[in-house]
């Protein structure tokens, strides 16, 4: 694969090129872009969402795989690609990188509010998320992997997940 659009392509839905709030971020390990609309319309039982123990996959209105982080953060376990039996996924030559970040939304997160709040560090493996002592957390987009893990701690809705292109 070659080009950051090809790499987008692969990882994000139509929709969520044009709107963050409806981003279909694709599971990681994905080959080329054409094959989820190409070859996941065909594919039965859906293996990867039955594989994905941290059960973020589902299958959108075209019967493609994107992530709800609201349930959880990906582990890059590689266990989708593992089960996809149509090389749409794949852990040797699709990409691990998700090129996406989270985004603290300073008007409904808490600790931006004179609130003690800091459920989302528990998600965050990585030390992405920074904190002005006690207060006002950012994210550090270059720290970041975009693993949603934050997502699902934060009591206000207050994290969102975007393409790296927004930044
Ligand atoms: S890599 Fe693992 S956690 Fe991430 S989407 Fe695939 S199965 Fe789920
Ligand atoms: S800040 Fe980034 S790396 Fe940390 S949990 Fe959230 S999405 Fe994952
Ligand atoms: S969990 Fe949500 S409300 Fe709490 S500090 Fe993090 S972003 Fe703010």
């Amino acid at each position: 694969m070659s080009g950051r659009g090809g790499i987008l392509g692969t990882l994000f839905g139509k929709k969520g090129e044009k709107n963050f709030k409806t981003l279909c971020v694709r599971p990681p390990y994905g080959t080329q872009s054409t094959l989820f609309e190409g070859r996941c319309v065909t594919c039965h039982d859906t293996p990867c969402v039955n594989a994905c123990p941290s059960e973020i996959i589902f299958l959108d209105a075209a019967h493609t795989p994107c992530l709800d982080f609201a349930k959880g953060g990906c582990s890059f376990c590689e266990a989708c690609a593992q089960a996809c039996p149509k090389e749409v996924l794949n852990v040797e030559t699709g990409t691990n990188v998700l090129p996406i970040y989270a985004k603290i939304d300073i008007l409904a997160c808490m600790a931006w509010h004179q609130s003690l709040c800091n459920s989302c560090l528990d998600g965050c493996d990585v030390h992405a998320i920074r904190f002005l002592g006690l207060f006002r957390p950012n994210i550090d987009v270059d720290a970041c992997n975009g693993c949603g893990g934050c997502v699902k701690f934060c009591p206000c809705e207050a994290i969102t997940m975007r393409a790296k292109e927004e930044a």
